[in-house]
Formats: C-alpha cells, structure tokens, sequence
C-alpha cells in the first residue's frame, strides 16, 4: 500500500476540494478492498449519489468523508435532518473516514460498518446564525466515542497498515447486528459494547458491568430493570461469540 496520494490526478482541477476529491477517491479504490469478502471495489459514476464505492461481490455500498489532520472525536456529516433519513433509509451505506496529512498522505483510515450506525450516534448542531448566509441550517456531526471500538475497523492506524486478515476478521465477527432491526434493541447492544470497551479490561465481571447501571439508566428512563438489561445483552453477545464466559463468572473479549 503506498500511504501519498497520487498528486498528478489534481493538475486537472481548479478548486481545492475537487483536487482533494479525486486524490482521495483514487487513493481508495487503488489500496482498499471490501471489508466483507476482501474483493476489490469500485467507484461509483459521479452522477449517482447513493454513495461513493461499491463491491460488485457483495454489493456493499461505501461513503467516504476524509479530513486533514486527525479525525479526532467527530466528524461534521451535512445537513442533520438529511442524515438522519440516510441512516434510516434501506439503501444506508457502510461509511469510510480517512485522515490525511498535510503532505498529502494517508494517516488513518477505518471503515464503520452501517448496522453500527443508529441516530444516537448522529449529533444535531446549533441551528446557524441569522446572519449567516444559510441561516437556520442545522448541520451534524458523527460522534465516535458513541461508535463501539469493534465498529472502527482500521486499514491504516497512525500510519501503520493492518494486515488484511485482521480486517476481514474483525467486519465478520459483528455481522450479527445486521439482522438486529429493532432500533432499541440495537441502541442496548451498542451501549452494552460501548461500557465493556469503557471498562477496558481483557477479562471482566459482571459487577464491572453494573457499574454502569446509573449511566445506561439515563439513557434508558423508561426501563425498570436494568440490571436484567445488563445480563440478557450479555448472554446475546456471547451467543454471537462476540463475548467468551469463561466459567468463573468471567467475561472476556472473543
Ligand atoms: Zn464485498
């Protein structure tokens, strides 16, 4: 994998943004493969505006949104309202995020499989100011820390390249949630996965689960029984092999 852009492509082009356009989008379809069968992907014709690549194989569709500098805690993702029907929508795409540096290359890149993406995950900006010239636009933002480590798929993490087993290994194992539909009952898995990453530890206990109680309580008013919540969610991820039981009361990460 070569990490630099091929700046050649951006001598046809004027403005800054489409220069960066055709780098990165190149850039994508020379190096990156299919996260879910491995196989090459294309990109899209510019007047089709479902996404930006495709895998012929599986028929995966991919957006790219890429940034100078690091990609930090969020994302800006365009207008709010509009998200939020892409995300709901049957034709929502898996969603691609690079950074590049300021000499052009590519310092991380993760792909966010699209049964991660709920719209609790999608922040709503302040409305813009009266005097602004799209005033009352409300724009949005893509809040990571809400996004569970399994669903950050790296390629390239701080310029290392990840071997691409790790990849294809690492979509495999949360394809479970694609057949969950119901948006709480995803909401509670990715929370669930959300406060085992926050407990950080390769092997963990149930109590370090209950921790979490009072947080998830917040987030969840209307259950009563939470801690019933806690286990049910627990015993599903470990039925999907997402979690392990060990036996004495252990969990740990599969
Ligand atoms: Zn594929």
């Amino acid at each position: 994998m070569e990490s630099s852009f091929d700046t050649q492509l951006a001598n046809n082009y004027t403005s800054q943004s489409q220069k960066i356009r055709v780098m990165t989008e190149v850039w994508v379809e020379s190096f990156i493969f299919c996260p879910g069968c491995g196989d090459q992907i294309y990109n899209y014709t510019n007047n089709k505006p479902v996404a930006d690549f495709y895998c012929k194989k599986c028929s995966e569709d991919f957006e790219l949104k890429s940034k100078k500098g690091k990609i930090g805690k969020t994302v800006p993702a365009g207008a709010y309202s509009k998200m939020i029907e892409r995300i709901n929508s049957k034709t929502k795409p898996n969603f691609f995020f690079m950074g590049y540096s300021e000499s052009l290359s590519v310092n991380d890149f993760f792909v966010v499989p699209k049964h991660f993406f709920i719209s609790e995950i999608i922040e709503k900006r302040n409305p813009l100011k009266k005097t602004a010239r799209r005033a009352g636009w409300v724009g949005s933002n893509i809040l990571f820390s809400k996004i569970p480590k399994a669903g950050q798929i790296f390629y390239v993490e701080d310029g290392r390249e990840i071997d691409k087993k790790e990849v294809l290994d690492k979509w495999q194992k949360t394809v479970f949630l694609k057949k969950v539909t119901k948006a709480d009952a995803k909401g509670w898995i990715l929370d669930i996965m959300n406060c085992i990453d926050a407990i950080n530890k390769k092997e963990f206990i149930l109590a370090d689960v209950y921790e979490f109680e009072s947080e998830l309580q917040k987030i969840h008013p209307e259950n009563k029984h939470i801690k019933d919540k806690i286990r049910q969610q627990l015993q599903f991820l470990r039925d999907r092999n997402y979690l392990t039981f060990t036996g004495n009361g252990t969990y740990q990460l599969s």
